[in-house]
């Protein structure tokens, strides 16, 4: 059986050094806000290339907050993907705000530029690019529609660390950067961890603050806060994480680029020239997804969809929220996430690529 990802391997080599951290935070009995936390945030702002990083508990408190720093709320609009994972769209709705759902570019799966543009009203106060499955959405083109209308823009970079756009890191182009260490991303924890970069000092200051009820010194609340905070324990093994996610991001590139060699009866993704995809997902597209996908489970490989729903069509949004997104619609009954991450061999991508053209044969 060849798994989707496999974070036991990835344990295995990293075994005695998280254990070597955990032990000293245990040690330490220092659990929130404390040197590790600070640490994380230090070397994950110079990793993205931002003057700020600030730790907080997920990847959707990561969304929610910057939202609310930028005080988007009631009234106002905010353009984003519908095929995205939900917690994008949560996000939105959870500022009091409405979401835009707005098409996607079938060759990148994120934002279709000229959709943002149609998509703006009077209303609209932000762009939520996602760079989905690890590649980075087409920033310049969005950041100018920002800039003509004077829209903020937060990157949900949850899938994408690592990647470059222009040689520039996601999360440093819009406001705010959102990024997840959900423990399958590319760079995950032992449990639930975020953080947002921004190179703004102000909304930097405020939301070390919010994530921590608000507070700027003991019993001083200046904002109506949360408690978010990414504790001592993740932060650790975080640390220890970063050391290797450029060498794990560089293995899921080699490896995508042997899929794409070698898979040659379906649509494999698209890297332009001036970005680092980091395929977090190796989603490829196919007319017969639900029969590859069981002809692949009766080989041993496991793939999953990602998304098979889009958000504007989960019962909560469907109420609420109308769109009409052909492009969207159409491609979440074509597509397949293939397994990836870094310790996938030589045979296991023999085999899975091996199980994929078979197919293609035995249908013809
Ligand atoms: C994982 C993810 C999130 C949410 O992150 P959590 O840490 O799970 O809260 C948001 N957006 C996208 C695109 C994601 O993949």
């Amino acid at each position: 059986m060849i798994d989707f990802v496999d974070l036991q391997a990835e344990f295995e080599q990293i075994d005695d050094e998280v254990q070597e951290a955990i032990r000293s935070v245990l040690a330490s009995q220092r659990f929130v806000q404390g040197p590790e936390c600070s640490r994380f945030e230090r070397r994950f702002a110079a990793y993205v290339g931002t003057d700020h990083a600030i730790g907080v508990n997920s990847g959707s408190d990561a969304l929610r907050i910057a939202l609310g720093s930028l005080d988007i709320g009631v009234g106002d609009e905010v353009i984003l993907p519908s095929h995205t994972f939900v917690a994008t769209a949560n996000a939105v709705v959870h500022a009091g705000a409405d979401p835009v759902f707005v098409d996607i570019d079938p060759a990148t799966y994120c934002l279709d530029p000229d959709a943002v543009r149609d998509g703006v009203t009077d209303r609209t106060t932000a762009i939520i690019p996602v760079h989905l499955y690890g590649q980075p959405a087409d920033m310049q083109p969005i950041l100018d529609i920002a800039s003509d209308n004077d829209l903020f823009v937060v990157e949900d970079a949850a899938q994408a660390h690592g990647a470059t756009y222009d040689e520039k890191s996601v999360g440093s182009f819009g406001d705010i950067g959102c990024f997840s260490f959900y423990p399958s991303k590319n760079l995950g924890a032992y449990g639930d961890a975020g953080a947002i970069v921004t190179e703004n000092d102000n909304l930097a200051a405020r939301i070390a603050k919010v994530r921590n009820q608000g507070e700027s010194k003991k019993y001083y609340h200046d904002h109506l806060g949360y408690n978010s905070r990414l504790d001592e324990l993740q932060a650790a093994i975080l640390n220890v994480k970063l050391d290797y996610l450029d060498t794990w991001n560089s293995r899921r590139r080699e490896i995508a680029s042997v899929y794409e060699d070698l898979l040659t009866s379906v649509t494999t993704p698209v890297q332009h020239h001036d970005t680092r995809h980091v395929y977090h997902l190796y989603v490829i597209r196919t007319n017969k997804r639900d029969e590859l996908k069981s002809h692949l489970a009766d080989q041993g490989v496991h793939t999953l969809i990602h998304y098979p729903i889009p958000v504007h069509e989960q019962r909560y949004y469907k109420e609420r929220y109308s769109a009409r997104l052909p492009t969207t619609e159409r491609i979440v009954d074509k597509i397949l996430s293939l397994p990836m991450h870094p310790f996938l061999d030589r045979h296991d991508i023999a085999q899975i690529t091996r199980s994929v053209n078979d197919f293609a044969q035995t249908r013809e």
